[in-house]
Parts: C-alpha cells; structure tokens; sequence
C-alpha cells in the first residue's frame, strides 16, 4: 500500500491529481447479483460456517468492477459534456490516490462506517464507489450523516480484529488486504481467524437493505459461488485464468490464489480430519514454490490432532451474525438516495 505515501497530498487535493478540477461528481453502483435471495445473509454466514465451502466476498464473484464502473462514469462524462459542452472530465473508480470514501461522505453518497466504508441506508455497504473529476464549478450536495449509532457490529465480528477502534482499520490484519493486496505470507496468527475466506469479506446490518443491481455484469460465475476449497484447488494455472478471465479476482494471480487456500484447507483440516485434504494439499508440494510451499506445510500441521482446535476457530471466527440495524439505532427509512452526487474541491 505504498502508494498512500508516494501520492502525498495529491490524494487529498483534486486539483492537485488533475489540474483544473473544480468538482468532482461521486457517484454508486450497486453490485448484489440480480439472483439474490431475499435471505442472502444468511446463506453467506451459512457458507462461512462449512470449513470446506469457500468464502469468495459476493463482488469478487461477477465482471471485474473496475470495467464496469469505469465505462459507466465516462459514458456519464459524455453525456454531461454533450449538454454542457467542452467539458474536462477524468474518471476513478478504485484506480488512483482518489479519498473516495471522504468524496463519498462530503457530497451525501454515503457516510463513513465504523468499518471505514461508505454506506447508506438503503443500501448499506453493497456499492462501488466512483468519481468523475470536472473543471465545471458544480453546487455542492449535502454531507451524509452518519447512522452507525451506537452499533459496533462489524468491529465485534470482524475476526482479525482488523478494526481497531471505529473508524480506524489496521490494514496489515485486514482479510481483504490480506487475501487481495498482500504478496508475501500470511502473519501465522492471522491464519486460523480467516477461516474459509479466500477473497476478501464484509458485514453490516445496514446489508439488509442492499439493492440488488440491474446490471448482468454482477451476476455470479458458477464457480465462484458454492464451490468448494477443494474444486478451486485443483485449477491448474491455465484454468485459474480460464475461470477468471474478466473477474477481479485473477490480478492475484495463481500463486496467492493457492496461498489463500491453503490457509482455508488447512483450517477445514483443523475442524475436521479429511484424507482427501491432505492427499490434495501433498500432490501439490513438489512443484510449489517456496511461499506455497510452506503454506502448505502449515496447512498438514492443522491436521494433526484435527478436531481439537475447532472451538478456536470458531472463536476467532465469530461466526454469528451481526445485530439487526433495527435495534443499534433508528428504523431506516428506505428512502432512496440520489445515486449521483456532487462535491466541491
Ligand atoms: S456494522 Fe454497525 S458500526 Fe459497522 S459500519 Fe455497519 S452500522 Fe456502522
């Protein structure tokens, strides 16, 4: 995450990462797949409850975000410059040393969670963040206010303990960071708390009022949801990219992919003996590289004496559900919120 240092104050200056910017317009999009249950949440906590199902975060499961958010902002800069005029626009989403989450805050997109995400409430946290800088002087929207209460659900649940108080993520124990963004080994410690999570996660209660997206790109790929750690083990390299082919996920690569199932294979193997585990995870030591290598080892240690740990896991796991937003603070109304907005620099 060095590139938080290496952009200094651009990040917090607009007009300092593209001159000339006078606005920038956040916008949201939407992102649970079309398909979703009404009783969603519960099928997730129950899929992180089954060791050997594997946890891939719902937004990871579609078309790569990036694309989608990306083609939608500047087909948006489009339109505005064709009612507008000559217009300069630059489009972000998740791409550059952009304070999206403030951008979102100080325009009313959503306000800043105890998680350190945008929500709102009629959609809690279940959006992509955007941004389209402009040299056009726009008049501001309201700030969002914030609705967190006295609710500290997602810093109770979250099983790294990655939350350090509100509002404050250390990133180095954050599952996302740790299954996405980090190259080397995962902090020993840190590995029986992510359980079976092997791309990213989130909880809020505020997700009970996530609206589904109108957009097939979200949609989940069969393999990505409800497969088990064993079936995605066993993708070669050819296949990993196969499967992943315009899916977020496959810029981890092959390497990090087994990595992250590794730790999850070797806490099912904790909760559980499993010879097909085992004989799985050996088949792939010979050619595994020094990092895999030894996640794997570490994944045959939880092996042993299987069974005995499960209640540790569990425990950093702390697989219950989140409280329902309903009794941390007052009834949402499902008001709907304008999903563009604007913010002065
Ligand atoms: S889980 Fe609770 S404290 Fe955390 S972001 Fe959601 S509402 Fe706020």
């Amino acid at each position: 995450m060095d590139y938080m240092q290496r952009h200094g104050l651009k990040r917090a200056r607009p007009a300092e990462l593209v001159p000339g910017t006078l606005s920038v317009i956040t916008a949201r999009l939407d992102y649970l797949p079309r398909a979703t249950a009404p009783g969603w949440q519960a099928i997730e906590w129950q899929r992180l409850r089954d060791p050997r199902q594997a946890g891939v975060s719902i937004y990871a499961r579609g078309r790569d975000y990036h694309k989608v958010l990306r083609a939608r902002l500047q087909q948006l800069a489009d339109r505005l410059a064709a009612e507008v005029g000559p217009l300069g626009a630059r489009v972000f989403t998740d791409s550059a040393p952009v304070l999206e989450v403030e951008l979102a805050a100080r325009s009313g997109t959503g306000w800043r969670g105890k998680h350190t995400l945008a929500l709102q409430r009629d959609a809690g946290s279940m959006f992509f963040l955007g941004e389209i800088f402009v040299d056009l002087a726009l008049p501001p929207t309201e700030p969002a206010a914030a609705h967190c209460g006295s609710c500290s659900a997602c810093i109770e649940v979250c099983p790294t303990r990655a939350i350090v108080a509100p509002y404050r993520l250390d990133a180095r124990r954050c599952i996302s960071y740790l299954t996405i963004e980090h190259d080397g080994a995962i902090p020993e410690e840190l590995r029986a708390p992510l359980g079976n999570r092997i791309y990213g996660q989130l909880v809020c209660p505020w997700n009970k009022y996530a609206k589904t997206s109108t957009l097939p790109d979200f949609d989940a790929r069969a393999p990505l949801e409800g497969a088990t750690l064993l079936q995605l083990w066993a993708w070669d390299e050819a296949e990993f990219l196969r499967r992943t082919e315009g899916s977020p996920i496959r810029r981890i690569g092959h390497e990090r992919w087994l990595r992250n199932l590794a730790v999850a294979l070797g806490n099912a193997l904790r909760a559980m003996p499993d010879a097909q585990i085992e004989a799985a995870l050996r088949a792939r030591l010979p050619e595994a590289s020094a990092l895999l290598g030894e996640h794997i080892e570490w994944a045959l240690r939880q092996g042993q004496g299987a069974g005995s740990e499960a209640c540790s896991v569990s425990h950093s796991g702390r697989l219950s559900a989140p409280s329902s937003v309903d009794t941390v603070t007052s009834p949402a109304t499902k008001e709907a919120s304008p999903p563009m907005r604007a913010a002065s620099t």
